[in-house]
């Protein structure tokens, strides 16, 4: 690899830039000396120009600072400067839960039950302190390395319960194909129907692998005819009837006829053992994308063919313990023996404020390491990469900027003519011929689902350039317990 990395507490390098928001980015930084892996979301004070976005920050760290679950991503401690604040995170290093969706495809059943199951049980335990995510979604879902889920993003939580007392909540906030028909009506509602809605369209997510509808007002059609018992229309037909049932539990217009946390821990379809088994005809199974996986970048479809050989009585397979690789299909020794773990000792970095002005990405083996479904690597240079890309770009009519050497940022809308904007970032690779660059996309605006069906578009315009490799590392779906 070329670019060397930049330390920024002394023994801390910020690696690569994970993800980006409204007010920030978030980096991952490794600890050259042992290898520990944290999460920095920095957001930029002076973005946040109102009292409210103010407001917003101040509870974000309140409230993460206070949630310690299993299913929460885990706060390690915060910092505030004169224009950033720092979030310290356990590093997630698993990816995100969208990439483990398929683009009208989804997941097989058993995954997306293990996933359901793990964010009912992390919104569960927010709802018992009294706090509200708002913005449940597919992109604030993350997996660690042993594939348990994760819930990010409180960048929207707010406390709706204190000392036993509920308050309404009148902010119209979230994800409008997420949110709940009650958020969108200016009146005060109840925050725990929300979030049991939210979750529900990610599960539709899961299975179907489209949202149901743009939002859920009288205006959308889809919605109307989700009201009208359409369930013979799309997304509906491609979902089994146990699931279809609790779903027509929790995606009930009035939220006080909606299913809650409790009636959805106690569903048929909730509670029922699934098999981790490859669905015989699964389209998902035949599909392009899991044919590519196979010899690509594996993740799911590794899981998948794990999965096929157990059944549910049967143990867990091994993992090793602080690593998340169980496949033995890694590109290069360095992957294969490479590890990330948590910090145990975080105070120099809490402490430190050496490190403001960092670049925004630098890159370096860890590059490799954060997996991410959209990525690739091409057999063409840096510079010979960019031009391919800007030359798709164009013919998709998408406006396309340099932002730095080896970054462009790539703006459209999607087909709901929403604004989609992603960077792409080449990172040079000297170590081999028909490896010569990793192309890595990554959302900065707009819908997770619909960024992924862009880049399957767009990696496949580049065909030429594209180079076929074994998969960085696999991992498996973790049963839920
Ligand atoms: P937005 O404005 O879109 O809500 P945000 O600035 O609030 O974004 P987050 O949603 O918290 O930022 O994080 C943005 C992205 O960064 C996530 O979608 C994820 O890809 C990545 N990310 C965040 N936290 C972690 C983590 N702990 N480990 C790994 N990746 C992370």
């Amino acid at each position: 690899m070329t670019a060397a990395a930049v330390p920024f507490v002394d023994g801390w390098d910020f690696v690569q830039t994970l993800g980006e928001g409204a007010y920030g980015e978030v980096k991952l930084a490794i600890n050259s000396g042992n290898d520990e892996a944290v999460a920095v979301k920095i957001i930029d004070l002076k973005k946040a120009q109102d009292a409210a976005a103010m407001d917003l920050i101040r509870k974000e760290v309140g409230i993460h600072k206070m949630l310690d679950h299993k299913h929460i991503v885990k706060c390690y401690g915060t910092r505030k400067e004169t224009t950033h604040q720092y979030i310290f995170l356990a590093y997630a290093s698993g990816g995100e839960l969208f990439d483990k969706i398929e683009p009208d495809i989804g997941m097989p059943p058993s995954h997306a039950q293990s996933y359901f199951r793990q964010l009912i049980s992390g919104v569960e335990y927010l709802h018992s302190l009294g706090v509200t995510h708002r913005d449940i979604k597919p992109e604030n879902l993350l997996l660690d390395g042993n594939n348990i889920l994760k819930i990010v993003d409180f960048g929207l939580a707010t406390i709706f319960r204190h000392k036993g007392r509920e308050r309404l909540i009148n902010r119209c906030c979230g994800t409008p194909p997420y949110v709940a028909p009650e958020v969108l009506v200016q009146e005060p509602y109840h925050a725990e129907p929300a979030d049991v809605w939210s979750c529900a369209i990610v599960l539709v997510a899961m299975l179907a692998g489209e949202l149901p509808w743009d939002e859920p007002s009288d205006g959308c059609q889809e919605y109307c005819d989700w009201l009208d018992r359409k369930v013979q229309l799309s997304p509906w037909n491609k979902i089994d009837t146990i699931p279809l049932a609790l779903l027509r539990r929790v995606l009930v217009e009035s939220p006080e006829k909606r299913a809650t946390i409790a009636t959805v821990k106690k569903d048929r379809w909730f509670v029922k053992p699934l098999p981790f088994k490859r669905r015989s005809s699964s389209s998902f199974d035949n599909s392009p994308l899991a044919k590519r996986l196979l010899t690509e970048s594996g993740s799911i479809i590794i899981a998948v063919q794990d999965r096929d050989a157990l059944s549910v009585t049967q143990p867990e397979p091994q993992l090793n313990s602080s690593c998340n690789e169980i496949s033995t299909v890694s590109v290069d020794n360095l992957l294969t023996h490479a590890c990330l773990s948590q910090p145990v000792e975080m105070d120099n970095m809490l402490l430190s404020s050496q490190w403001m002005n960092t670049p925004a990405t630098t890159q370096n083996m860890w590059q490799k390491l954060v997996k991410r479904m959209t990525r690739f690597w091409s057999s063409k240079t840096t510079e010979e990469t960019i031009n391919e890309i800007t030359k798709v770009c164009k013919k998709f009519g998408h406006s396309v900027k340099q932002m730095s050497p080896g970054i462009l940022t790539v703006s459209t809308t999607d087909r709901r003519k929403n604004s989609l904007v992603f960077k792409v970032c080449i990172i040079e690779n000297n170590s081999s011929d028909n490896q010569r660059c990793l192309v890595d996309l990554r959302l900065s605006k707009g819908d997770g689902l619909e960024f992924k069906r862009h880049f399957m578009k767009f990696k496949k315009s580049l065909n030429a350039i594209v180079t076929k490799q074994p998969s960085i590392y696999g991992t498996e779906v973790t049963k839920e317990n």
